[in-house]
Parts: C-alpha cells; structure tokens; sequence
C-alpha cells in the first residue's frame, strides 16, 4: 500500500469518523475516529496507520504562541480522565485549560498526575490556569498551590477567573503580573469571565496588561454589535481570545419541524449541530482557540473531528443558526447582567443563577450547579421566590421569564 493509500483526507477522515449521514453523536465518533486511532495505536503490521489530519493552529494574540483550534479542560476531573490528556496530547491540542477551583482541585491535580506520569508531556503544553482570588496575596498563594498540583513551575497563562465588572482588574494586578513574569512564573495574564462580555472586552485594551481574554462566546452572541466590536477591539490591541460555552445553552432543539430540519441539514452535510456551532465560533479568525467541555473521548473525538476537518459553514448555515438563535432567545441567557441589574438597582446575581440552571438542565451536572447556587450569599438564594422580577423582565433583551425561571431556581438547586 502506497503511502497515499494510508494518508486520510480530511473529508474521508471525517466521514471515517461517522459524522457523515448518522443520527448520533455517540455512533459517531465511537463508530469512527476512535476505531482509526486505536488502529494507529495497533502495533504492527499488515493494517496501515491512518494519518491523522493535522490539528489546526491560530496564533494567541500577539503573545508569538501558537495553540490548537481545540482545547481541553474546564472542570473535568483529570483524576480519573486521564486518557481525556493522553488522547488530546496524541492529536495534537497543545491548550489545555483548568482553575484552582475546578472539580475542587481534581482538574489540576490530574493534570499534575500526567505531567509526572509523562514529564516530555509539559514543554508541549501551553497550559492555562485561573485564580478567583483577587487579592495579590491570594493571588500569589493560589499560583503556589497550582504549581505544587501540577508538578510544574510555570503556568503559561494566568487568568483572574470569572469577572463581570473590570475594576475587579484592580491596577496593582498589572505590578503583580510583571514580577510573576520576570520571575518566570507566568508567561500571560488577563482574565475570564461570562458576566458583561462586550463591555470587558471592549475596556480590556485600555488596561494595557491584557495578553489573553476568556469568555462565553458562541453562535447566539457573536452576531450582537456590541461583542462584535469587543472583539474587534481585543484583536487590533493582539489580545488572544479563548471562546467557552460554545454551544450557546445546550443541543439544538428537535421539537418542531423546522428545529428537526436545521439538525437534518447538518447532518446531511456530513456533521452535528453541535459540530456546526464550534465551526461557527472557528469561522472567526479573531477566536484563538474554543474550550468546549469534553468529559468523555466521545465528545472527545467528535470535536477533534470537527477541528481537523477544514469544512467551511456556509452562510446559508450561519443565518440558519442566527434565525434559530433569534426564535429561541427566551431560553438562552447572554450573560449581559449589567441590564438586569441595572433594572434591579443592585447586583442581583440574576445571570449566575441562570448560568447554574443551565449546568443542572443542559450539562446534566447537577452536583456543580448546587455547589455554585450554594455559594451565593443566603439573601440572594432566598428572595429568589419573593421578588419581582418584572423590570428585569422588561429590560431583558432575550426576553427571559426571569421571574419564573428565578422561582425555579430555588427548587431546583436549594
Ligand atoms: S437575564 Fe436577560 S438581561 Fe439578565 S443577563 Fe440574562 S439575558 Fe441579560
């Protein structure tokens, strides 16, 4: 057999991974792109090696690194998923994601578990962690604990996790990051956040200490004036965007006619919604890179799949998946707290409740949605069934039932 003969195209790689005319996920990347690497694994001899597409890279800002289209983290427990690492490694995602406070520490501790197990592994990693303290002595003392959990002695980019208003970036913090930078500790700083996206990225540049930037960011948002000029913004400044929560709240819904006919054309053209939705965030080149949370090498393999194959939307897709994103709105909060805030007079914690719904009903992971909704302050959870929520309601641009999904809430994650 011709060297020709092994070589996969990207198209028949991706059709090899099932994605081309099935009905799910799971047959999907089971069916296909795992059976291919387990033959890559098979050692010997008469069964040719696939070739593996190469997986694509986007330089992160103007930090003069260059990192996989994909990457791997968010609160998966490494503990016990370490081949979520290995195979990662092996098709070549070189960002791999985590925080101090992911999966109460297992996501770093894992992570440090395979850098021990395989030390090569670290100089190919460029690895990304955050702190939710915002003092610089917590800061420092988290940065400590993060290095000690992941047996190394840098992280190159630190992040200040999960902020909604920019004066959290306090002024000292840029002090902070330069000694942490000359003393070889960290290589980037800047943030996360799925609080006030457009804002913080549209403030972000003038802080002047931002290399890299964090946020939700998907096929509902990406079209809205205003986080297209946050991102304009970041871009032209060389800050490197990271895109979370890709899949915009959950599956494309299947209950209607025309929901069933937008997940068909998909399929019919060889992937998932859930695939198209990441090529839609990939289709702007100013996204660096898109943690999507991949528990398993299912989810796994099917978005490797989706990386590799350079398949465009086109833009009959992509108006297909805003019109969706316009008619479904009331059941997608877009992070933009500070309008039901401001509605409410105070800081009403209206988008973290949201978000953690969202945890429990789309990701299934009930136990991390009561966690987060545990650590609100007890006021906050309880007037949750007693205040009214209409002017909030009134200003929402998604059209939420706040009040409804509010009441919700407090049965739900209590
Ligand atoms: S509830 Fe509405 S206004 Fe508040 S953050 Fe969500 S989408 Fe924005």
């Amino acid at each position: 057999m011709t060297p020709e003969n092994k070589k996969l195209s990207r198209r028949d790689f991706i059709k090899d991974a099932g994605i081309g005319g099935i009905s799910t996920l799971v047959s999907l990347a089971t069916g296909g792109l795992v059976g291919n690497l387990m033959a890559q694994d098979a050692t010997p001899t008469e069964t040719p090696k696939p070739e593996i597409p190469p997986m694509p890279k986007r330089p992160f800002g103007k930090t003069g690194v260059n990192v996989s289209i994909l990457a791997v983290g968010g609160i998966t427990d490494f503990t016990t998923n370490q081949i979520i690492l290995k195979k990662s490694l092996d098709w070549g995602i070189n960002y791999w994601d985590t925080a101090d406070c992911y999966n109460g520490g297992n996501s770093e501790i894992g992570i440090g578990q395979f850098f021990e197990k395989n030390p090569d592994a670290r100089k190919k990693v460029f690895l990304v962690s955050k702190s939710c303290e915002r003092s610089l002595d917590g800061m420092s003392k988290l940065l400590a604990r993060s290095f000690e959990r992941m047996k190394t002695d840098y992280i190159d980019l630190y992040f200040i996790h999960g902020i909604s208003n920019i004066k959290e970036m306090a002024p000292e913090m840029k002090d902070w990051a330069e000694k942490m930078k000359k003393e070889g500790k960290i290589k980037f700083f800047g943030f996360s956040t799925h609080k006030n996206m457009a804002e913080l990225l549209q403030m972000a540049p003038s802080l002047g200490f931002i290399d890299g930037i964090m946020m939700t960011y998907n096929y509902r948002i990406m079209h809205k004036d205003d986080m297209k000029k946050g991102v304009e913004e970041c871009q032209k400044a060389g800050i490197g965007l990271t895109a979370m929560k890709t899949q915009g709240g959950g599956q494309v819904k299947t209950d209607t006619e025309e929901e069933l006919k937008l997940a068909g054309q998909f399929i019919q053209k060889g992937y998932t919604p859930h695939q198209a939705k990441l090529k839609a965030v990939w289709q702007n080149p100013a996204i660096a890179t898109i943690c999507s949370a991949m528990y398993n090498l299912t989810v796994l393999s099917a978005n490797v799949a989706a990386a590799v194959d350079n398949t465009k939307l086109e833009l009959s897709d992509l108006m297909e998946l805003k019109t969706y994103a316009a008619k479904n709105c009331s059941g997608y909060c877009a992070g933009c707290a500070s309008i039901c805030d401001a509605a409410m007079g105070r800081d009403s914690h209206i988008a973290d409740v949201m978000r953690y719904v969202m945890y429990q009903k789309e990701y299934g992971d009930a136990e991390m949605a009561r966690r987060e909704f545990a650590s609100l302050p007890e006021g906050v959870r309880y007037s949750l069934r007693h205040l009214d929520f209409a002017a909030a309601e009134r200003a929402c641009p998604q059209k939420m039932p706040i009040g409804k999904i509010m009441r919700e809430a407090a049965d739900l994650l209590a």
